[in-house]
C-alpha cells in the first residue's frame, strides 16, 4: 500500500482557508451563472466567473433572470428568486473560501440525511454567491433527482469518470435553475462500480485523480454525496476530499454507526490522505418533542465538540417533499423550518470559510 499511498500524497485536494479577497461585481447572478453547458458545450464550469456573458460571447442562460446588471426586465420569477423574496429580499453574499473546499458527506448508515444535506447546503450556499458542485456518488441518484439533473441510464455520469477515465468536466451539469449550482449525476451504472473497480490499479484514487485534473479554481465548494456503505465509492470520496461533513441523525445508536466511518476515515488518512479530517458535524432530523433526540444531540456535542454546527436540522415535512419537485427545500418552501435551518447551517459553513468561527 506504501506505493499507492505515496502516489496519493500528490493527490491532495485543496483545503479550506481564509476568506477570498476576489472582487465580485454586482450582478454576479447573471455574470457568473452561465455554465458552458448552456452554451452548447456539455458540462464544465465556466472559466470566467466574473465575465459578463456578453464578453465571452456566451448566451445567457434562459433560466437566469437578468437583473439590474443586465438592465432588462425579469421575465419570470425563478424558484431561487421567489425564495429570496420570501425571505425579505436579497441577502448579502456570504464569505467564500480562498480555495475550493472539497467536502465528503459521509455516514455509512442510510437515511440519516446525507443527500438532503448535500443538496440543501449546496443550494443555500449557491443562493448566497458561492459556486458549488455536488458529486453524486450514490447509485440511487437521489442528489441528481433533487437537483433536477437527468440521470437515466446512458447519461454521462460519475460512473464514466470513475470507471472509464472520462474527464469530470464532461459530466458536470447545471443544477435546476439555481445559478452557481452544478451536479455530476449518478446513474444506475454506478451500482456496478464497486465491483468493477476492484481489479483496477489505484482504485481508491480514481475520484481524487479526476478532481485533480478538473479545474476547481472557479468553484467554492465540492460536496460529495456518498452512498450508505463504506465500500470503494465512499473510500474514493474520502481520498479525494480534505473535509468530512458528517450528518448524524438524532436517534438511538447514532454514535455507534458513526464509529465505523471514523475508523475508515482514519485508515484513509494514514494511508492516502494526511489532510483528511472531520471538519463538520451536522445534527439532522431532530424531533424536539423527544427527550432522546436532545440526549443524542448532547452526546454528539460531547464527542465532537466545536466541529458540531450550532444549527440543528429539525424534522420537517417540507424537507422530504422538496426532492419530488426537483427542488431543494431552500427554493421549495424557503420559510419552512427545514429551509431556515439548512440556510443557517450553510451560513455557519460559510463563516468557517471566513475563519470567523
Ligand atoms: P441518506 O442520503 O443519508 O440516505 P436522505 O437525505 O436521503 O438520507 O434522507 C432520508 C429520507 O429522510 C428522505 O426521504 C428525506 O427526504 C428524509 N429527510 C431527510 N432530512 C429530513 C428532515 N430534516 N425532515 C424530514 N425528512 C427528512
Ligand atoms: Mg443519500
Amino acid at each position: 500500500m506504501g506505493e499507492v499511498a505515496e502516489a496519493a500524497m500528490g493527490e491532495q485536494a485543496q483545503g479550506s482557508g481564509t476568506v477570498r479577497t476576489r472582487e465580485r461585481p454586482t450582478g454576479r447572478s447573471v455574470a457568473g451563472a452561465v455554465p458552458q453547458a448552456a452554451a452548447g458545450q456539455p458540462g464544465g464550469i465556466p472559466a470566467a466567473r466574473h465575465a459578463a456573458p456578453e464578453e465571452g460571447g456566451v448566451p445567457s442562460n434562459a433560466a437566469v433572470p437578468r437583473d439590474a446588471a443586465g438592465g432588462q426586465a425579469v421575465p419570470t420569477v425563478s424558484p431561487a428568486q421567489a425564495a429570496l423574496a420570501a425571505l425579505g429580499g436579497k441577502e448579502h453574499e456570504w464569505p467564500r473560501p480562498t480555495s475550493c473546499r472539497v467536502m465528503t458527506i459521509a455516514n455509512q448508515k442510510g437515511g440519516v440525511g446525507k443527500t438532503t444535506t448535500a443538496v440543501n447546503l449546496a443550494a443555500a450556499l449557491a443562493q448566497h454567491g458561492s459556486r458549488v458542485l455536488v458529486l453524486d456518488l450514490d447509485p440511487q441518484g437521489n442528489a441528481s433527482t433533487a437537483l433536477d439533473v437527468e440521470h437515466h441510464a446512458g447519461v454521462p455520469s460519475i460512473y464514466d469518470v470513475l470507471v472509464d477515465d472520462r474527464p469530470l468536466a464532461e459530466v458536470v451539469r447545471p443544477a435546476g435553475d439555481m445559478p452557481g449550482l452544478f451536479c455530476a449525476p449518478a446513474t444506475i451504472d454506478l451500482a456496478g462500480a464497486e465491483i468493477e473497480l476492484v481489479p483496477v490499479v489505484a482504485r481508491e484514487l480514481r475520484l481524487a485523480r479526476a478532481l485533480r485534473a478538473f479545474d476547481m479554481s472557479h468553484l467554492d465548494y465540492v460536496f460529495v454525496d456518498c452512498p450508505p456503505s463504506l465500500g470503494l465509492l465512499t473510500v474514493n470520496s474520502l481520498v479525494a476530499a480534505e473535509e468530512v461533513l458528517l450528518p448524524i441523525q438524532c436517534e438511538y445508536y447514532a454514535l455507534e454507526g458513526v464509529q465505523q466511518l471514523l475508523n475508515t476515515a482514519e485508515l484513509v488518512r494514514v494511508n492516502f490522505n494526511p489532510g483528511l479530517h472531520v471538519s463538520t458535524v451536522l445534527l439532522t432530523m431532530y424531533d424536539g418533542r423527544t427527550r432522546l433526540a436532545s440526549d443524542v444531540a448532547d452526546d454528539v456535542r460531547a464527542h465532537f465538540g466545536a466541529s458540531v454546527l450550532r444549527t440543528i436540522i429539525p424534522r420537517s415535512v417540507r424537507v422530504s417533499e422538496a426532492p419530488s419537485r426537483g427542488q431543494s427545500v431552500i427554493t421549495y418552501d424557503p420559510t419552512s423550518s427545514g429551509a431556515v435551518a439548512y440556510m443557517e447551517a450553510a451560513r455557519e459553513l460559510a463563516m468557517q470559510s471566513a475563519g470567523t468561527q
